[in-house]
């Protein structure tokens, strides 16, 4: 990544440009959307300029597409907000829509104790596009990272998504559209702001109780992890097969419903000792919306006896970064159980 730095007095933002959309042009000759520097947006957008604000750059170098983001880079961009806190009103990272609700989720639990924004925006159409979503995105993710309370402490003390007139907690959204302008939605959680004519938060929904855990934390995401959705017709022996992988430490198993799952007994004792070999399984729902509860059907009740995890209503995305972190953490299995059904930031409802 490379930066450039801005001197004023005035609050003092840090734009993170990773790629996506946002900054794309086409490609003359193939018609394809690639990759463009940040200057492309500022060139596009210099009502950046009108805000009452000062902001330095980094972005990476050359811009990526969300698709091509590893855990690497989420602790690159983790590193570089918390060693440049202090330095800075607040954060806009510009992300592809891919995978932005994934890096979102992960950023929300590598940034413990975060009192300031760090707010992720994209767009579904390039920066450069008559039509594009992108400009309004980025000015009003400035302003969302700008705002104060009467206070003056900052509004969005969180990691956060805009995109298409709604703030949402970042660890509780998702992409859903792969063609609306109001591409992502948080199905679990309310929105924390609506950027209508003007900007409305919702002071009830924004912020979040931390727990306290005396632990070493470690920037640190465990990739001996897969998420497994169950179909009618799953074979038991692939399943098996799957969780036989050497180095398998984490599944996040996407079950039907509020947790439930086949009852019978190849597929059962297949995840019961898988369990017992020490893989931590953790039940999300496959639906959109809603929660796992296992005790509420036998076949999710038989379930939970294997020893897996519920993981109530967490979004997959945060349930999979979660687990990753966690597992990259010195801490025992029953601890991870433990901590994968605590809130630590807002991402599940207790
Ligand atoms: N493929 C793009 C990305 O995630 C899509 C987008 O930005 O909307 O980087």
């Amino acid at each position: 990544m490379t930066a450039t730095r801005d001197t004023a007095t005035l609050p003092h933002l840090k734009v993170i440009y990773t790629g996506g959309t946002i900054g794309m042009v086409q490609d003359t000759e193939t018609g394809a959307l690639k990759a463009f520097q940040f200057d492309y947006l500022r060139e596009h957008v210099p009502e950046l300029d009108q805000l009452h604000c000062t902001f330095d750059i980094a972005q990476c170098d050359p811009p990526i597409d969300s698709s091509a983001i590893t855990p690497a880079l989420w602790i690159k961009l983790g590193r570089m907000i918390q060693a440049e806190m202090k330095q800075y009103d607040g954060f806009v990272i510009l992300h592809g829509t891919d995978t932005m609700a994934y890096t979102a989720s992960a950023l929300s639990f590598m940034l413990r104790g975060l009192d300031r924004p760090v707010i992720l925006t994209g767009s579904q159409l390039p920066i450069g596009r008559l039509r594009t979503d992108g400009k309004e995105n980025l000015i009003t993710a400035f302003e969302i990272a700008l705002a104060r309370r009467t206070d003056g402490t900052p509004m969005i003390p969180e990691v956060a998504v805009y995109f298409e007139d709604y703030l949402y907690r970042g660890n509780r959204t998702l992409k859903y559209s792969a063609e609306h302008f109001e591409a992502f939605a948080s199905p679990n959680y309310p929105h924390l702001a609506f950027a209508g004519i003007d900007i409305k938060y919702s002071p009830s929904s924004i912020g979040f109780a931390e727990p306290t855990i005396a632990h070493e934390w470690v920037a640190g995401f465990d990739q001996q992890v897969v998420v497994l959705k169950l179909f009618p017709g799953l074979s038991a022996s692939l399943l098996d097969h799957i969780l036989h992988t050497p180095g398998l430490r984490g599944v996040v198993l996407e079950t039907f419903g509020s947790g439930n799952a086949p009852t019978d007994t190849t597929f059962l004792s297949t995840i019961r000792t898988a369990v017992e070999r020490g893989i931590t399984i953790v039940n999300v729902t496959q639906c959109y919306s809603g929660s796992v509860v296992m005790a509420r059907y036998e076949t999710g009740n038989v379930l939970s006896q294997t020893g897996v995890i519920g993981g109530g209503d967490m979004t997959t995305e945060a349930a999979v970064t979660k687990l990753m972190y966690l597992l990259a953490q010195d801490l025992s299995q029953e601890m991870v159980s433990r901590l994968m059904q605590v809130s630590l930031r807002g991402e599940l409802t207790v």
